[in-house]
């Protein structure tokens, strides 16, 4: 899991701090030393790190905050909008033209998931807006790239443009770009070579495509995984190409996060996207608040509302939270979202995205067995009509006669529903705003 490393280290340091009851200069002091050695260990940036430890500690002495009543928790706050500040505040969204198409040049080195990225942001598009995109398959040096975006082009229904391995890659493009002309498509991604490292002929390569596409945007894509490296890619491109975007990628395996952390800061661009696994649907807009309090421990709940609702229709979007509003969640409703939750993907990655699950250790090894997902709705569909509308009428013999129905024990069907009930009571007090309960995560 990501940033793993990271976010105990800084609930360490945080932990020490509220351990006392009055925090004084030399209790910073140590935190941020501890705080510093976390993100060096996560391998972000010395720069970054540096100044980023100088304005928590500014920040953290200089006003009111000792003097509070609640200073670790003031403290954990001013990291947390530090961490914005170096990822860069505000999502931003693609570079549009004025007139179609919108050109996309991805770039990056071999392997850190170029051609992969162009399929998702593809998908993406005519997921969001219906788009109508053409992607051109300019890497001619890697054996079966050109096969590999055809084949990423079928899986998501977009059409390749190629001239197979044997042209020169400029001359692809000016002709991809022609029949995307001919063809009124709305974007055009660019697939370009890569190489294990940076070289100046790639680079002439990719400087010569720029000049004749003049991109709407130059997305980098790296690998999060490889941290200091990915920062030190990302400013040889910026330098070459002037890029207008990074996309980080392999978010999904245990990067450290120095990379999320050092790129906007040493290159000032800003990550727009990440991809958080192999699939095509992998690939969220990146949010530096939301990574911030991912970082710290704190979930990701706002991506993960957005997934449920891109697999679901907004009617039924507003139908849900109307009855979490008005408490008539009821069965039914709870069957539909456990569908919608096994089509989300692997339940141990979407619940890590729930606040102070993250590093739940109870949940550090946990595999969630879809087969359980597949038991509760036994139990439901045991149930009348009547008894699904209204939990309520779940008497003792009825949970028996449920338990006999559904195969499955009463203890079982007694522990669903008091879960159900749970949930329910959780889901209407959030919706209305109140997040009691959720603020232990910072302790106090
Ligand atoms: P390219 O050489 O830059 O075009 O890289 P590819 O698109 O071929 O990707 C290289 C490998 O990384 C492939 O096995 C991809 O499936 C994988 N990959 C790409 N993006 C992600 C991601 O966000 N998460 C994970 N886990 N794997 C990814």
């Amino acid at each position: 899991m990501a940033f793993e490393g990271l976010t105990e280290r800084l609930q360490n340091a945080f932990n020490g701090l509220r351990k006392k009851g009055k925090v004084t200069e030399s209790d910073v002091r140590d935190a941020m030393r501890e705080i510093r050695l976390a993100l060096l260990e996560a391998d972000v940036n010395f720069d970054v790190v540096k100044k980023f430890v100088k304005t928590v500690r500014e920040k953290a002495v200089g006003s009111e905050v000792l003097d509070s009543l609640t200073p670790a928790q003031q403290i954990v706050k001013i990291v947390h909008d530090e961490l914005v500040n170096v990822m860069g505040d505000a999502a931003v969204p693609l570079n549009k033209s004025e007139h179609i198409p919108t050109i996309i040049m991805m770039v990056g080195l071999q392997g850190a998931g170029k051609t992969t990225t162009a399929g998702k942001l593809a998908k993406r598009l005519i997921q969001d807006e219906k788009a109508r995109p053409l992607m051109i398959a300019a890497d001619i040096y890697r054996p079966a790239a050109v096969d590999q975006l055809v084949t990423v082009g079928q899986q998501v229904g977009v059409p390749v443009f190629e001239m197979g391995t044997d042209h020169d890659p400029v001359d692809i493009v000016r002709q991809g770009l022609a029949e995307a002309a001919a063809k009124k498509n709305d974007y055009v991604i660019i697939d370009t070579a890569g190489r294990l490292e940076i070289d100046e002929q790639l680079m002439q390569e990719l400087s010569n495509i720029k000049e004749l596409a003049q991109p709407n945007e130059i997305l980098l894509v790296v690998d999060a995984m490889t941290g200091q490296v990915a920062t030190q890619v990302a400013e040889g491109f910026n330098e070459r190409l002037d890029i207008t975007g990074v996309v980080l990628t392999k978010l999904d395996g245990d990067t450290r996060g120095g990379a999320a952390l050092s790129i906007r800061s040493v290159t000032g661009k800003p990550i727009k996207f990440v991809g958080q696994g192999e699939k095509l649907d992998a690939i969220d807009v990146f949010y530096p608040d939301r990574m911030a309090d991912r970082i710290l421990g704190m979930g990701d709940m706002m991506t993960l509302i957005e997934k449920a609702q891109q697999d679901y229709d907004e009617k039924q979007a507003e139908d849900m939270a109307r009855k979490i509003k008005e408490n008539s969640f009821d069965f039914n409703d709870f069957v539909e979202q456990m569908d919608q939750i096994q089509n989300m993907g692997p339940i141990e990655d979407i619940m890590k995205m729930i606040p102070g699950m993250a590093n739940n250790p109870a949940l550090k090894n946990v595999k969630m067995d879809p087969k359980d997902i597949d038991h509760i709705k036994a139990i439901v569909y045991s149930m009348t009509p009547k008894e699904r509308e209204d939990p309520d009428l779940l008497n003792p013999s009825r949970r028996r006669r449920i338990a006999a129905g559904s195969g499955r024990s009463v203890q079982e069907v007694n522990r669903m529903i008091k879960q159900f009930k749970q949930s329910r009571d959780m889901m209407n007090k959030m919706s209305k705003g109140n997040f009691n309960g959720m603020e232990n995560m910072f302790g106090s």
